[in-house]
């Protein structure tokens, strides 16, 4: 997957008419690249800045049928969202973990909607069942979280869910695309549609980012992949078009182990206002969220609000023996889920359907949002099946349901500080073995390695220290302290690679530094 290589197969072919344009490099639109590639349809896609900038890198990180959807009777989603974590955890097994969730009992709420409840999202998980979900005795829960408040805790119940690592999933799906002939690129952004004498959109307008080349592409259909930016290209459509996006915005932050003890992780189902929280075991830290806070503006990179924060510390504090304080939190993200637009004004955002919407223009543009990262692929196979009947393309059937991911390994173990590249783990070594210095690592606390820097830029087409930092590896989201001191290294390292100069590499780290800072929080 190089940059330059892929770049230039669109520069010397500039009267290619592509099967389909993909504008998004999110997880719906990278989903929606590997379906329509590996069906043998010629496709681009296009991302604007680097892949899972936007929401795709800023979930809980859970691959789940959603208990909160259940709760609320939505049973299709969770159907539907059962039968796709069992795939995904087929088909990329090197990123998605089986996770034990305890949901505590203490006797202010009701517990056995939960017992009967768990049973039922087991039988609709089916053979793709992760486990078997069990009311649990008060010790047993203490057992399995040491570290939970036993004030009036009565017990538990444990259920499993699948845990995985968004921007990865991110990255190895782009590769699979481009192991299935798609172009990929970062970078590179949309400006503006083509029409035809028709109205009919057959093409876009594209901008390098890095080099402010304009490029004009030519295509059959194009997919408006762009999750709560999906108003902007609708309005480039037409510039009175609806809005169909609310953003609804959602917070994590990130804490030490020691507040979380044992391998499991916590599901509380009805904070004070009747959201959902989670305190989750990630990479060695607990990520701890989320909120749900409808908002007016889009952004590329959300910030927390106070009051956001305020609320998961004093949710948290409630049922951890340890309360966590602001000094604690080693790293803060939100992000914006695109939610479809409330019917009126009384409807909440937690209570808009989290399904997906696929909306065919007049003008024949595609655009496909909402939805789940847990879902992205049927997403993607909806989104294709309705494309190419609008790009007058001959029907090819979808391939991905048992279609290994890029990095697939039967068998992993999830032991290794670098489980999460799979099959590529060898190949990093492989660079270490070359040179052994890349070995060293790039903080005395962590586990990164040179090496990964060297892999990142040669085969995941990080172009910048933030995309190493922050979606290659997650030191960013992990410790945001801790990846500022490794920024002015991998810029050196990364300049090496990419051939660019010192004042390349301190621009870059003023930017991650300026950029890193706004994840942790001033006393
Ligand atoms: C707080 C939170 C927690 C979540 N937790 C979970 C979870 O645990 N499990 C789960 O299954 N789901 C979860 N989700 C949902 C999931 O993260 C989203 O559904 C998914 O990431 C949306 O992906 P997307 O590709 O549609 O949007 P995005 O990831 O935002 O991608 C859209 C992309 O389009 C690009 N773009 C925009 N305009 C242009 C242009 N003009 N040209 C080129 N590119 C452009 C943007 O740069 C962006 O990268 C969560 C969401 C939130 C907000």
């Amino acid at each position: 997957m190089r940059r330059d290589h892929l770049l230039n197969q669109i520069r010397e072919a500039p009267d290619k008419i592509w099967d389909f344009i993909v504008i998004g490099g999110g997880a719906t639109g990278l989903g929606v690249a590997v379906d329509a590639a590996s069906r043998g349809y010629s496709t681009v896609l296009l991302e604007q800045n680097d892949f899972a900038k936007g929401t795709s890198s800023r979930s809980t990180k859970l691959v789940h049928g959603g208990v909160r959807y259940l709760a609320q009777g939505d049973i299709s989603l969770v159907l539907e969202a059962l039968q796709e974590r069992g795939l995904l955890r087929r088909n990329a097994p090197h990123l998605v973990k089986n996770q034990s969730f305890i949901i505590p009992s203490y006797d202010w709420w009701q517990g056995p909607f939960y017992n009967i409840g768990m049973k039922v999202y087991d039988m609709m998980a089916g053979k793709l069942g992760l486990g078997p979900s069990e009311k649990i005795s008060r010790e047993e829960t203490l057992r399995a979280i040491p570290n939970l408040d036993e004030t009036h805790l009565n017990g538990g119940v444990i259920y499993y869910d699948g845990q995985f690592d968004d921007s990865r999933l991110a990255i190895n799906l782009a590769q699979t695309a481009v192991e299935n002939n798609a172009i990929v690129l970062n970078y590179v952004k949309v400006t503006g549609l083509l029409k035809d004498d028709r109205n009919l959109i057959c093409g876009v307008k594209a901008r390098d980012q890095e080099t402010k080349t304009g490029y004009t592409l030519h295509s059959r259909a194009v997919i408006n992949a762009t999750g709560v930016f999906v108003d902007d290209i609708l309005r480039m459509d037409d510039p009175e078009a609806k809005k169909i996006v609310r953003p609804s915005q959602g917070i994590h932050f990130v804490l030490d182990k020691s507040f979380l003890q044992g391998e499991s992780a916590i599901m509380i189902p009805k904070t004070s206002d009747g959201r959902v929280l989670f305190a989750v075991p990630w990479h060695g830290k607990v990520v701890v969220g989320t909120t749900d806070t409808p908002l007016d503006e889009t952004s590329l990179e959300p910030r927390a609000l106070k009051e956001e924060i305020d609320f998961i510390l004093t949710t948290a504090s409630k049922y951890l023996k340890k309360d966590p304080e602001r000094k604690d939190i080693l790293s803060v993200f939100a992000g914006l889920r695109p939610l479809a637009a409330p019917r009126d004004n009384e409807q909440t955002t937690k209570e808009i359907s989290r399904s997906h919407k696929l909306i065919v223009s007049l003008s024949g543009l595609v655009t496909i949002t909402g939805g789940k990262w847990t879902t992205y692929r049927k997403m993607a196979e909806d989104t294709v099946n309705k494309a190419y009947l609008v790009a007058g393309l001959p029907e090819k059937q979808c391939v991905t349901a048992n279609m290994p991911i890029h990095g697939y390994v039967k068998n992993i173990r999830f032991d290794t500080p670098d489980y999460f590249y799979g099959s590529d783990r060898d190949n990093i070594m492989e660079i270490i073995q070359q040179n052994p210095d890349l070995g060293r690592k790039l903080h005395p606390d962590y586990e990164f390695t040179r090496a990964q820097v060297v892999w990142g830029v040669r085969r995941e087409m990080a172009r910048t220290v933030e995309d190493f930092l922050a979606r290659r590896v997650r030191a960013l989201l992990l410790d945001a302290r801790a990846s500022m001191k490794m920024a002015p290294r991998v810029a050196v390292l990364m300049a090496e690679e990419l051939g660019r100069d010192q004042s390349w590499a301190d621009s870059q780290i003023k930017e991650f530094t300026r950029l890193a800072r706004e994840y942790v929080l001033e006393d």
